[in-house]
């Protein structure tokens, strides 16, 4: 049997298994030349979403306009609301960019992702607190906090900002268009809990800002995780849509909500019918198609749909399923990358995945290296589509592009997804000059959501502008 590529030559396979796999390959494998035209793309649409409010980039001034020297000390609290998890933090600044954190983890249960939202987070607080002692009483000052809101906001001043529309997971009913610092303010009071939030950033502003504390070349924050997004610093002089006043830096941070690209024509991104299908049934169609090809909430139902595909034309599994496999959101991202990695010669690895976790009772060496094989196809386009929003954002810079660039990033796909880190800077490397960039740096800004929204919290209470 032939195919495109060797990674993807199943040993033992039949003639018909092969060609579908080749199919899955040419569906799945994007050509630089098809990148760089999806690039073009997205630069129209950042200029686009620079111009008017409510476009498909939409490009949200962040009302941050300054960039911590590294050298501020003293502590501050922050409340990082992810997609996964809540966490509450006590960030310490050392005054040489180093930080130290003492947080709270608590994962977001259901019931808060459908439902109680705002209050179980004004618990948590309330939990953190109590069990340090810090809760003020009566007579003593509230405690001022950071939030990290990790969804959409139309930012309206430093520390209020209205939903535009649930993304990932949520779905809380009575949010969409309202000031989410009002609704927590709210349920904080319902616990007379006295803490004022004095900042409101999305999780990529507060990765760029916790990377800029330890580095003044920052100019980028992005998380690939359970969604993806990226913000960075733009000259307020190229944001024609900004009606406020010229902050004396010259320059704003921009949310740029990428995971939305492509959402309203589906023109430019490769999608497949198992993309389309996943779009169909999630809880928002038609909405983030970037992120859903990119980010890790996605990337195993992707796969879960492209098994079943094969499985019904009896090409997988001796057409075999199972009511773990025949479940929505049933594959983590996290089984894909343990058949990524498995060298083994029987993958032993895949085989547990596929036989304990995904409940099926026998699998084939060809069932293995053809889960190898989706796992693989699937990971890799994330990769290399999350290079296209890096590079046309970075060249949308390119003032800056002969110094060195420092770019954050967080997230669960860049810190744990086999070789995702390397395929995306060496995807980028591609369409930027060598000489620029070799000046680039990718580091991991690892929990940098939430010391950022510390680090804005430090900001705003020492704002003179
Ligand atoms: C949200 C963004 C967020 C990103 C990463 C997306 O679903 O729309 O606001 O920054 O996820 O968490
Ligand atoms: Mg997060």
């Amino acid at each position: 049997a032939s195919s495109i590529d060797q990674r993807f030559t199943i040993v033992g396979a039949t003639p018909e298994q092969q060609a579908a796999i080749d199919t899955l390959a040419k569906q799945f494998l994007l050509s630089d030349e098809r990148l760089g035209e999806i690039i073009k793309e997205f630069r129209r649409r950042m200029e686009e979403g620079l111009a008017t409010d409510g476009k498909v980039l939409k490009m949200i001034p962040s009302y941050v306009t300054r960039r911590p020297l590294g050298t501020e000390t003293g502590s501050y609290f922050a409340i990082d609301l992810g997609g996964t998890n809540l966490r509450v933090l006590k960030v310490t600044l050392d005054g040489h960019g180093g930080v130290t954190t003492e947080h709270q983890k608590f994962p977001l249960t259901e019931e808060a992702k459908n439902r109680t939202l705002f209050d179980f987070v004004a618990q948590c607080v309330d939990t953190f607190l109590d069990e340090r002692d810090l809760r003020p009483s009566g007579q003593q000052p509230a405690i001022s906090m950071g939030l990290t809101f990790s969804y959409p906001v139309q930012q309206t001043s430093i520390n209020s900002g209205t939903l535009v529309q649930w993304t990932k997971g949520l779905n809380v009913p009575g949010c969409v268009g309202r000031d989410v610092v009002r609704l927590l303010q709210d349920a904080l009071l319902r616990l007379g809990l006295r803490v004022k939030i004095v900042a409101l950033v999305n999780d990529t502003v507060g990765t760029l800002l916790s990377a800029a504390y330890s580095d003044p070349a920052a100019q980028m924050g992005i998380i690939f995780g359970t969604g993806t997004n990226a913000a960075y610093y733009e000259n307020v002089t190229n944001i024609a849509k900004w009606k406020g006043p010229n902050p004396s830096s010259g320059e704003m941070v921009l949310n740029m909500e990428w995971g939305a690209f492509d959402s309203d024509d589906f023109a430019f991104l490769p999608f497949t019918p198992h993309d389309i299908k996943l779009d169909r049934k999630s809880i928002n169609p038609r909405k983030q198609a970037y992120e859903k090809m990119i980010s890790g909430m996605y990337l195993g139902e992707i796969a879960r749909n492209v098994i079943l595909w094969l499985v019904d034309q009896r090409m997988l599994l001796d057409g075999r399923s199972s009511e773990v496999l025949n479940a929505m959101w049933s594959i983590d991202t996290s089984y894909l990358s343990a058949a990524v990695t498995d060298t083994s010669p029987d993958l032993s690895e895949t085989r547990q995945v596929i036989e304990k976790t995904m409940d099926i009772c026998n699998s084939t060496h060809v069932d293995r290296q053809i889960f190898k094989a989706i796992a693989i196809l699937v990971g890799e386009r994330s990769a290399r589509l999350s290079a296209v929003g890096v590079v046309a954002t970075l060249t949308k810079r390119a003032d800056l592009m002969n110094k060195p660039i420092t770019v954050g990033i967080d997230g669960s796909m860049y810190e744990n997804y086999p070789s995702f880190d390397t395929i995306l800077s060496e995807t980028a490397s591609h369409f930027i000059p060598q000489s620029q960039f070799r000046n680039i740096k990718f580091t991991l800004a690892k929990d940098g959501s939430g010391v950022g929204a510390a680090i804005t919290a430090m900001l705003a209470a020492t704002d003179d502008e």
